[in-house]
């Protein structure tokens, strides 16, 4: 094994379920220190993935890699106890009849002393040292959570794998458990693979999100670029509410309300939706004398007419339906800003933060530009 070697490698995974494949020539690999995270609607395949690199089911094709060594291929088929892998699973039960001390030290071989010393350090580590004679039933949720991780992290596994293990513990909790989970696996230099169907879970944990969908990863990159630079609609649409405007190219360009947008590489005829995500619309009382020029980095402020504005807690969200096409557009801003039914306003969406993409013939919405 050399520095470089991945921790965990997966090699054009496949699983086939009753002739369906849930799971379709997936490739990953997951440095020590990382956390990655597959992220994905219900059903997209993602615990199929965690359950075949722990080896407790077995692809139909590929090769499943532990630091340089294949664990699992046509061939070789290594048990899940002898992988150097920890698990946390959604239900990550405890043993009700065992101590804290008893679940965290469960499965740990060597002298008695050393286990305890064990079992110590890693009740310190997750700041539950005073509730080793504990059992299950007399913690919280939020501290049974801190035991699984303990008795994970136990045996010292090279690599973590998590399918939704937060999922369980209510909103405040979460965010304060998944905070130190992360501390404490980051000090251990352990290779992370978490499971989630929530982004913001993602966003929050992941150094690389792997997004999947239909049993494929289709876009992978840190949060920042997966968020900003989603492959298509429907990946910007997983991170959040996004609007779409419609457009045709003529001459290298798409008109909209909004103004020129560029479409270079583009043929005359092609369907463009230029996606936009509600923060990223800018909302005026006026046109603000906004010159008539269609291409700059702002557009052209386009009027609407606020239907409903609600104030969310940490935004506030403004529907629209905007005067040219009698379309819906929402529009969110970090302060409360709720304009009364029926106020026209002007609307005008960042340039660089929209994205323009190709998309099938649109059949209902008529071009108010053609011709
Ligand atoms: P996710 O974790 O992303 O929600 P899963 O990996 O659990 O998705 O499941 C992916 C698909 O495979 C689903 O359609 C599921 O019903 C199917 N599936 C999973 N495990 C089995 C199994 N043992 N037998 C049959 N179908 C399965
Ligand atoms: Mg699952």
């Amino acid at each position: 094994m050399t520095e470089t070697t991945p921790r965990l490698e997966a090699i054009g995974l496949t699983r086939r379920f009753g002739g369906i494949e849930v799971v379709r020539d997936v490739s990953l690999d997951v440095p020590a220190g990382q956390v990655s995270c597959l992220l994905g609607p219900s059903g997209c395949g993602k615990s199929t993935m965690l359950r075949i690199i722990a080896g407790v089911d077995r692809q139909d094709k590929g090769a499943v890699r532990i630091e340089g060594r294949t664990v699992s291929d046509d061939h070789v088929q290594v048990p899940p106890e002898r992988r150097s892998v920890g698990l946390m699973f959604q239900d990550f039960a405890l043993f009700p009849h065992l101590s804290v001390a008893g679940n965290v030290g469960f499965g740990l071989k060597g002298p008695r002393d050393e286990i305890a010393a064990r079992v110590r350090e890693q009740l310190d580590k997750v700041n539950l040292a005073g509730f080793a004679e504990k059992y299950p039933h007399e913690l919280s949720g939020g501290e049974q959570q801190r035991v699984a991780l303990a008795r994970a992290l136990a045996p010292r596994p090279r690599i973590m794998l998590m399918d939704e293990p937060f999922s369980g513990l209510d909103n405040r909790l979460r965010d304060e458990i998944r905070d130190e989970t992360l501390s404490v696996l980051k000090a251990e230099g352990t290779a992370v693979l978490l499971v989630t169907h929530e982004p913001d879970e993602a966003m929050r944990m992941a150094d690389e999100i792997l997004l999947m969908r239909r049993g494929r990863i289709v876009q992978r990159g840190a949060p920042y670029n997966i968020y900003n630079a989603p492959v298509d609609k429907e990946a910007a649409a997983f991170f959040s509410d996004i609007n779409v405007i419609h457009g045709v190219v003529k001459n290298m360009q798409t008109e909209t309300p909004f103004g020129r947008f560029l479409t270079p590489g583009m043929v005359d005829g092609t369907d463009v939706e230029i996606i936009i995500r509600p923060q990223h619309l800018k909302m005026d009382f006026d046109r603000g004398g906004k010159g008539p020029n269609p291409t700059s980095t702002d557009g052209v402020p386009a009027r609407a007419v606020v239907e409903r504005a609600r104030f969310m807690g940490s935004e506030s969200l403004v529907e629209f339906r905007m005067e040219f096409d009698g379309s819906q557009i929402k529009a969110t801003v970090p302060a409360v800003f709720l304009p009364a039914p029926g106020t026209p306003l002007w609307l005008s969406i960042r340039r660089d933060r929209c994205f323009v993409m190709p998309c099938k013939r649109q059949t209902t919405v008529a071009d108010p530009y053609a011709g």
